[in-house]
């Protein structure tokens, strides 16, 4: 795969990307949250289960992932509501934003009930819940070196960056020399949920790593088989992801009128839902002590502030006129 002249960032990223999400397991590169442990997507189901409740229990409801991977999380979340939810069970409608027909199939043989859809854009109007983990790290970004007044933006040429002068200008502080980065496809995304959570009542929550607060530094990176490699060599061989500007999401949101709560470190978010006494309980019904120290270490895993605990935040958003807090926001 190999283009002529200097490719920006985010172009190079999304080429990336799709290749390597079509064609590769990205399992075998990288550990997420549902795959750790299955208590991750129950907690996230007894989250939509609570927020449909805040939205006044509409009889039809779409609860949508995006960037499913495997579908584990959206399988272990409607186990959960199928037990303590059952009305809204049955009222939901799982509806799927993939681009990649490889996990679609993986996905097929999870849910096979669920409706699919390429971009966010393409789903029906209508009551909504949303659900995303690590989806928006997965998404293109541009960055800017800060030179003299203005900015240079970087591009990709023989798998190297190149610095081009940039007219753009961009509302954000940073010394000479210091790159900033940009998503302008997570802005997108954002702008849509905004426009939907405006017109029917709706939730999102938006799980991803990546600092509370915006600042200079550059966080492309690429995995494969768990270490880091150079994320400009071998496009669609390794995963390309990016930190998540959080501030700068929760802004967003707020900007186009919708309500944000956070972010709120992963490890106080997921305590706050239960993720310990349900893990206990997990732990206590396997045969094999073994398996319940294996249940005990994947909380710790996701909750501990030296593991996922702190560079994982989660971000909810939801309809103005939904007013409750969602779970895990209270504190
Ligand atoms: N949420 C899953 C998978 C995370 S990997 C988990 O936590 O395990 C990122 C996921 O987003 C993959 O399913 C990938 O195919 C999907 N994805 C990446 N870019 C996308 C895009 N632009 N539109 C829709 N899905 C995308």
């Amino acid at each position: 795969m190999s283009i002529h002249g200097p490719e920006r960032l985010d172009h190079f990223m999304a080429r990336a990307n799709a290749a390597y999400y079509a064609r590769k397991d990205p399992f075998a590169d990288f550990m997420t949250s549902p795959e750790i442990s299955q208590v991750f997507g129950e907690l996230l189901g007894g989250w939509s289960a609570v927020m449909w409740g805040a939205m006044g229990r509409p009889a039809s409801v779409m609860l949508v992932e995006c960037g499913p991977g495997r579908g584990s999380l959206m399988a272990d979340a409607l186990r959960m509501i199928g037990q303590v939810a059952p009305d809204f069970r049955a009222a939901l409608a799982v509806h799927l934003v993939e681009t990649s027909p490889r996990l679609r199939a993986a996905q097929m043989q999870k849910i096979p009930d669920a409706v699919w859809h390429d971009r966010v854009e393409d789903l029906p109007d209508g009551p909504m819940i949303l659900l995303a983990n690590e989806f928006l790290d997965a998404l293109p970004i541009r960055q800017f070196v800060r030179r003299g007044a203005g900015w240079n933006e970087r591009f990709v040429h023989e798998g190297a960056l190149q610095e081009i002068s940039s007219t753009e200008t961009l509302n954000r502080e940073a010394g000479e020399g210091e790159v900033i980065e940009i998503c302008p496809a997570a802005e997108e995304f954002t702008a849509w949920l905004a426009e939907h959570l405006k017109k029917q009542a709706g939730a999102a929550l938006i799980v991803d790593y990546g600092p509370a607060r915006s600042a200079p530094g550059e966080s492309l990176q690429a995995l494969r088989k768990g270490a880091p490699v150079d994320p400009l060599q071998d496009p669609g061989e390794a995963d390309l992801t990016a930190h998540v500007d959080f501030q700068a999401l929760v802004e967003a949101a707020r900007t186009h009128g919708i309500l944000a709560y956070g972010p709120r470190p992963q490890g106080r978010f997921l305590t706050d839902l239960g993720l310990f006494p349900r893990t206990h309980q997990l732990a206590r019904r396997v045969e094999e002590p073994k398996q319940a120290m294996a249940l005990l270490d994947s909380a710790s895993r996701l909750a501990e502030p030296t593991r996922m605990g702190e560079l994982f935040k989660g971000v909810a958003m939801c309809s103005p006129f939904v007013s409750q807090i969602p779970p895990g926001f209270e504190g």
